[in-house]
């Protein structure tokens, strides 16, 4: 009986390549998990071998041997390929690119999967009698340089001298006189700070979910800004890692992940390690081998953490689980908390997802029963909540987006020595350019929205290609020469407010900024230690951050969110605004926020102003349920793009039909032209399946997929978003 061996492969095939072992025969069994090269058309690639068999769909005639085995140990343990394949079947993704690509690029490449250790070397106390005595003039520098370190001295330090120590300092060790000692991954050398006294509401949440260590059940904790949610995580944390097992933490935001390391450094007697793209591909590697090996007790990292093997799981925390950046929105797209959720169940282990403002779907499977819901409703310690107010913001002369009244408040405020935050979600001088004369607008040629004028830099910009180009002195239709920059971004807010309040310290957060200057870190610190006395940024400044010095909030513009055509507008602008206003105020000062809008009537708007972000949460999710929209209904959309106009329609327009006939009873909506039908030159359409249940859906996909290659429209580039977030 021949063996097959069933290997992932990268490729934009769905399912893996059949391979037979390596010749000469290798001798021990091949262990699936490991890393192969193998021959693929006319060159070679790095696969994962995910188990063997004993037949095979192809003529075994035709079947190629492994030309290479690369690991002995396996990288992924089965419950890891448990995962893999489970990702790759529900997001209908190639397993091949599913499984190497969860391997950080140099393993993807084949380089070896080897842990580097820093190294130091300590003075023995018989090196110290010895020092005196011995001869060799290095052997006697080395102990020399030793002593005058007090004894101990990292390796990577012994670079700069112009002699191999290595030899050296291993006669030295022979003699007993150093040694060589892994450094590496030990906490720092402070003692752990001491935790705050545990509140009433942390000790109840906490004490829920420890019965429920060592198998899998799934948490949402629901606590306000502030109502301290990390030190739950930190309690349950701490019982973790007192059983040696290790824990998962996972966050939407690089940004976030230097603090977050910081404060549990401070306060568990455990290495931190991190993973995410910020990191070197050499420093992604040994965090990933360092998890899976068990060395690392504790990883933060950003969504691609999720798929990281871990050696002894305990425990999976998604931290700002509402937030849309765990979802991947190309290529792979994966939804790292879902996802979170499923390894959870397969690893028989708990999962807390927290956040201050859950997402529709994490409620609705709280109130289902399917998650443990847990509460925090008041800030920690003394801290009270901010005051919400609307600013009715109609037939108000506006300067720079800001109604007369919040102005006042602005200078209020300041005159009291106390720090403002101001909150646009939008960048750059102004979203249009505008001829008064002609209505000409500044169009971006190759999509279809407007160009974004950047002053500072005398650019328009397209937020959505990259496209860019001069602003120009007189209108290209008429040539008058008033042209207008229409609404506002953070720039131009910033140049109303340095007018507004010359002696105010101003600071501007936003991703024009961070990308000049990358110093979002320096501005937080400096808001901290008091520099600054107006903030003004995008989304940036709604993730993480306290600012407990701010006691005026301002969300200059919460329309946006209330009549969009994506059904999740209303849940983001709520969370938003719910974050934002959770940056600000503490125990003695507590914080005013001031929500300028045409529609203070609104609705949702009403129901987060009476009572708060539940209350927002429970009306959007009966709006929901009548509209049979997520979570009470499942998507998959597929998206197509193409250089000619009706391609992309006609090419979904066969799609659909193709769907109808496989699957009659699901919901096929479509085609139509995408929100932003066209994009960087290419004109985009869009189908959208729905059904009730997600079984018939993904066995539809299951069935349609391999068809749509067979479809002519070879020109028309497609793909495929289960459970999209975003219509875009
Ligand atoms: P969240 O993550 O829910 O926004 P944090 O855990 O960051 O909240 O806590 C917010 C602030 O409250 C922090 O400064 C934290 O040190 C403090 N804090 C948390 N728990 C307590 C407590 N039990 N007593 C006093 N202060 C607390
Ligand atoms: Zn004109
Ligand atoms: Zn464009």
């Amino acid at each position: 009986m021949k063996t097959i061996l069933k290997i992932a492969v990268p490729a934009p095939v769905a399912t893996c390549f059949d391979y037979l072992p390596p010749e000469p025969d290798p001798g021990p069994p091949l262990r699936p998990g490991c890393r192969v090269r193998v021959p693929f058309g006319r060159t070679t690639r790095i696969g994962i071998l995910l188990r063997t068999d004993s037949d095979s769909a192809v003529d075994p005639r035709r079947l190629r041997p492994v030309l290479e085995v690369l690991d002995t140990e396996p990288l992924f343990g089965s419950d890891d390929l448990r995962l893999l394949e489970w990702a790759s079947r529900y997001y209908h993704h190639p397993i091949g690119e599913v499984t190497v690509g969860a391997l950080p690029t140099p393993l993807r490449q084949g380089r070896p999967a080897r842990v580097k250790h820093k190294q130091r070397l300590r003075l023995t106390p018989a090196g110290r009698e010895a020092l005196a005595a011995v001869k060799s003039p290095r052997q006697a520098a080395l102990l020399r340089l030793l002593q005058h370190q007090g004894g101990v001295v990292k390796t990577e330090a012994l670079g700069g001298l112009d002699w191999n120590w290595r030899p050296v300092a291993k006669t030295l060790a022979e003699k007993g006189f150093l040694r060589l000692e892994n450094a590496g991954n030990e906490p720092t050398a402070t003692p752990p700070d001491p935790p705050p006294a545990i509140n009433p509401d942390q000790r109840r949440a906490a004490d829920s979910i420890t019965p429920h260590l060592g198998h899998f059940a799934a948490f949402l904790l629901e606590g306000v800004t502030g109502s301290g949610k990390t030190e739950v995580y930190l309690s349950v944390i701490e019982r973790i890692l007192a059983q040696k097992r290790q824990v998962l933490v996972l966050l939407p935001e690089i940004a976030l992940t230097p603090q977050l390391k910081r404060r549990f450094e401070r306060r568990l007697p455990v290495p931190v390690g991190v993973y995410h793209s910020g990191l070197s591909d050499g420093e992604r590697t040994q965090s990933w081998l360092k998890f899976r090996s068990g060395e690392i007790p504790l990883l933060l990292g950003t969504r691609s953490a999720v798929f990281v093997p871990m050696a002894r799981p305990g425990l999976i925390v998604v931290d700002e689980e509402h937030d849309p950046s765990f979802k991947q929105q190309e290529g792979f797209r994966f939804s790292a908390r879902d996802v979170a959720v499923i390894r959870a169940r397969i690893l028989g282990i708990p999962v807390i997802l927290g956040s201050a403002t859950p997402s529709l779907e994490s409620l609705h499977n709280a109130r289902s029963g399917r998650y443990h819901h847990l509460r925090l409703p008041h800030r920690a310690g003394n801290a009270r909540p901010p005051r919400l107010h609307l600013q009715d913001i109609r037939r108000q002369k506006l300067r720079a987006g800001l109604a007369p009244a919040t102005c006042e408040r602005i200078e209020a405020t300041l005159a009291r020595g106390e720090q403002v935050l101001l909150f646009l979600n939008r960048r750059g001088f102004a979203p249009t350019l505008m001829c008064h004369d002609c209505g000409w607008v500044a169009d971006c040629r190759r999509c279809d929205t407007r160009l974004v004028v950047h002053r500072r830099d005398g650019r328009l910009r397209c937020h959505h290609c990259g496209h860019e180009r001069a602003i120009p002195e007189t209108c290209p239709a008429c040539g008058s020469g008033s042209l207008l920059p229409l609404g506002q971004g953070t720039e131009r807010v910033e140049a109303e407010l340095s007018e507004r309040f010359p002696g105010a310290r101003l600071a501007r957060i936003d991703r024009d900024v961070v990308r000049r200057k990358g110093n979002l870190e320096t501005v937080v610190e400096q808001v901290h230690a008091g520099e600054i006395d107006i903030l003004l940024g995008t989304q940036m400044l709604a993730k993480g951050h306290h600012f407990p010095d701010v006691t005026l909030v301002v969300v200059l513009d919460a329309d946006a969110g209330l009549y969009s055509v994506d059904f999740r507008a209303p849940e983001r602008m709520a969370q938003l605004i719910v974050q934002v206003a959770g940056r600000a105020g503490r125990a003695d000062k507590p914080g005013r926020v001031i929500i300028q809008t045409r529609h203070p009537e609104h609705p949702l708007l009403a129901a987060l102003l009476g009572s708060g972000y539940p209350d927002f949460a429970a009306q959007a999710l009966e709006e929901r349920r009548q509209a049979q929209l997520p979570p009470f209904s499942h998507q998959a959309l597929i998206r197509a793009e193409a250089h000619r106009l009706q391609s992309p329609l006609d090419f979904l327009e066969q799609v659909a039909s193709l769907a109808k006939h496989l699957e009659p009873r699901l919901e096929i909506l479509g085609p139509v032209p995408a929100p932003m039908p066209k994009r960087a030159g290419r004109h985009r359409a869009q189908l959208l399946i729905q059904g009730d249940r997600r079984e018939p859906l993904h066995r539809l996909l299951d069935r349609l997929l391999p068809r749509i290659g067979e479809l002519p429209g070879s020109r028309v580039r497609w793909s495929l978003d289960v459970d999209p977030l975003d219509l875009y």
